[in-house]
């Protein structure tokens, strides 16, 4: 199956799709994660993404849907993926379909995590992520998490993206060009609406029961 996550930024789409990974033996294909990959490797594409991804701005389509076809052509992810962060817009949404039917490929779930603006900004601003395992943690949450983090704190880092003035940007970019994809699927008899604002286990269980049916 192949499963879309949708949501704002800090809606913990990220967190959801790890545990989709563990359960369903599916791959999580972040476009944010492949976007800063190209930045640490410091590709081409990566030099001239760098600060456009800092200040919170959409990368341009091209790049981003050129990293997907990347993966959907890729037998080993066939019908086996979690998109996380994208399609960010309706080009993109538009896009994925045909990048999906050309490949003899569909969605099957759409999942929107419903997040209010307060606690998006909590859950950015606390944000910790550890580059050796992936982990996202959080330091308002659970800070005892991070204190007691197997791979020790030498890998913990923040993002440059989850500061005040970078939030403001990506919900601004957020509103403006990825809800309007929501209108675009909420018709969809496989599209459901998840209250992301309760707590990761309560989400993560409420996801399984959509997806196990
Ligand atoms: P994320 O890790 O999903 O929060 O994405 C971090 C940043 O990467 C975003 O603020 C954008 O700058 C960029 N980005 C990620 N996915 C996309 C996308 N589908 N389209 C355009 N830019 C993206």
């Amino acid at each position: 199956m192949n499963v879309i996550i949708f949501g704002p930024p800090g809606s913990g789409k990220g967190t959801q799709s790890q545990n989709l990974v563990n359960k369903f033996d599916l791959h999580q294909v972040s476009t944010g994660d492949l976007l800063r990959l190209e930045i640490k490797e410091k590709s081409e594409i990566g030099k001239k993404i760098e600060k456009i991804i800092e200040q919170g701005d959409f990368v341009k389509d091209n790049i981003v849907n050129e990293l997907l076809n990347r993966v959907i052509t890729n037998p080993k992810y066939k019908n086996k993926i979690v998109f996380d962060g994208y399609p960010r817009n309706i080009n993109q949404a538009e896009t994925l379909e045909v990048m999906l039917n050309s490949n003899n490929q569909s969605i099957n779930f759409i999942l929107f995590l419903k997040v209010s603006r307060e606690i998006i900004e909590k859950r950015i601003l606390g944000r910790i992520i550890c580059e050796k395992c992936n982990k996202t943690m959080n330091e308002y949450f659970n800070e005892k998490e991070i204190v007691n983090h197997e791979c020790g704190k030498n890998y913990l880092k923040k993002r440059k993206d989850d500061n005040q003035a970078a939030i403001i940007t990506r919900y601004e970019e957020y509103m403006a060009k990825t809800k309007p994809v929501l209108d675009f699927y909420s018709t969809r008899s496989y599209f459901h609406e998840i209250d992301g604002n309760q707590k990761i286990q309560v989400i993560k269980g409420k996801i399984e029961d959509i997806l196990k049916v």
